[in-house]
């Protein structure tokens, strides 16, 4: 049997911890720095769609998709229920050409979609009032899932499957062995391994530069708030409401407490650098004037959200690689290791894949998606250098949502 060490317990190294105890395949240890969900995966919107810009994108989110459907029912149990509310994604008559270009990748796929306009939109949920001039793209299948419920009924469900899951458990550095990945140093010393997977997140850089590993990753600082209790459920589906600056979904603490999640970027805030390994996203904060401007755009929408106000404010990292993509797959210089990061603004919706994809490779499987697209050697070094070298604002990096 052989020995899997996953470090870092968020969305992704869960996803990949639940993988590789279903495939009976060896013995799995996740080892997380501070409290599973600790990164961003527990600050998430949790907002889930398949209609990505990529082949291998939507390809990938098709599966996690399903894999959604499936934890869905695996993990009942244990309080955790896809919101199967569908996705909407919005454009104005600038933004729309650019995505009507990708219609013929999703019939090519076979992706189901519909093209909505404005009055289509208002009559399928009154509780939306877009402009006139905007035009929506629905994912049925799409919606999203409520991150304080799925990361630790994940968490539960693979310590049920054997995973043992070491919480306070920083690794310090990978153990190579003639060239060889072999285990993960920690305070108790190396733990050794047959395949390491590494799910660090905005972590990724400073520990892969470690070991003279350099991936062109920037992270920025991101935030999303949980509006007062509403007075009854707010039937809207998830939305990507790009041209109202954020992104906005139903959401529920209780059985009947029902609340408004939404969130958006702060343009012209630079990069966040994570040089520290023993960094914690707690020590993030954001402007308290987005509070405000985040109502005021998304009010003429959701009307709903003129009565309420920000209760809760969650404040963590999205990880961009320099051509957008995530990047995911084995290092030919560091054999012995597989790694899973940058998923733009997408990780959660990304996670169940992303973790089937990393525990495929890590058990020697041929990957359910062709991923070369996203494969961490396909930077030229010298690219790398460069991108790493500057210093960008939020607004420059890819703006692509979820
Ligand atoms: C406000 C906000 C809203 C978002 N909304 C959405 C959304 O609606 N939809 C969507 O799909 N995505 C969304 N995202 C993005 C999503 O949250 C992330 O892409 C995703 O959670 C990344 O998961 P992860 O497991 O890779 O990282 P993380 O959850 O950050 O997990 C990485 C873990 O590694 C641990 N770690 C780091 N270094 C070490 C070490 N040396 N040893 C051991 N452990 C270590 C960390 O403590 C952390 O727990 C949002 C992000 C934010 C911040």
């Amino acid at each position: 049997m052989s020995r899997f060490i996953v470090i870092g317990g968020g969305a992704v190294g869960l996803n990949a911890a639940y993988q590789l105890a279903r495939k009976k395949v060896g013995s799995v240890t996740l080892l997380e720095k501070g409290q599973v969900g600790d990164g961003s995966s527990s600050r998430a919107g949790g907002i889930i769609t398949g209609l990505l810009w990529s082949e291998t994108g939507v390809l990938a989110r098709m599966i996690s998709l399903r894999l959604y459907q499936e934890l869905s029912a695996d993990l009942e149990q244990y309080g955790y229920r896809f919101q199967d509310v569908g996705c909407l994604n919005l454009f104005d008559p600038e933004s729309w050409p650019e995505r009507e270009e990708l219609l013929p990748l999703y019939d090519r796929l076979d992706f189901a979609y519909e093209i909505l306009d404005a009055g289509q939109i208002r009559r399928r949920w009154p509780n939306l009032t877009p402009e006139d001039d905007l035009t929506g793209l629905h994912d049925a299948l799409g919606g999203y899932s409520e991150p304080h419920e799925f990361v630790p009924a994940l968490a539960r469900r693979c310590r049920d499957l054997g995973v043992e899951i070491r919480e306070n458990a920083p690794v310090s550095g990978l153990q190579i062995e003639n060239g060889r990945v072999v285990g993960a140093q920690t305070g108790m010393g190396v733990l050794e391994a047959d395949l390491v997977v590494c799910t660090v997140h905005a972590w990724t850089t400073a520990f892969m530069e470690l070991c003279g590993v350099r991936l062109p990753i920037k992270s920025f600082v991101h935030q999303r708030y949980v509006s007062s209790k509403l007075q009854e459920y707010a039937a809207i589906p998830a939305i990507n409401a790009n041209p109202y600056g954020g992104y906005i979904r139903p959401a529920r603490l209780g059985t009947t407490d029902y609340r408004i999640l939404a969130g958006g970027e702060t343009e012209d805030r630079e990069e966040e650098r994570v040089d520290d390994l023993a960094f914690h996203m707690s020590g993030l904060a954001a402007p308290q004037s987005l509070r405000r401007r985040l109502s005021e755009n998304l009010a003429p929408l959701v009307p709903k959200l003129a009565a309420t106000h920000w209760e809760s404010e969650q404040v963590g990292l999205i990880s961009f690689s320099l051509d957008g993509e995530p990047i995911l797959g084995k290092l030919p210089q560091l054999p012995g290791l597989v790694v899973g990061a940058a998923f733009h603004s997408g990780g959660f919706a990304y996670s169940p894949v992303a973790g089937l994809l990393l525990a495929e490779l890590a058990a020697e499987e041929r990957p359910s998606v062709e991923i070369s697209s996203f494969s961490p050697t396909r930077f030229a070094a010298e690219d790398s250098a460069a991108y790493l070298a500057e210093t960008v604002v939020q607004a420059d990096a890819f703006r692509r949502r979820h």
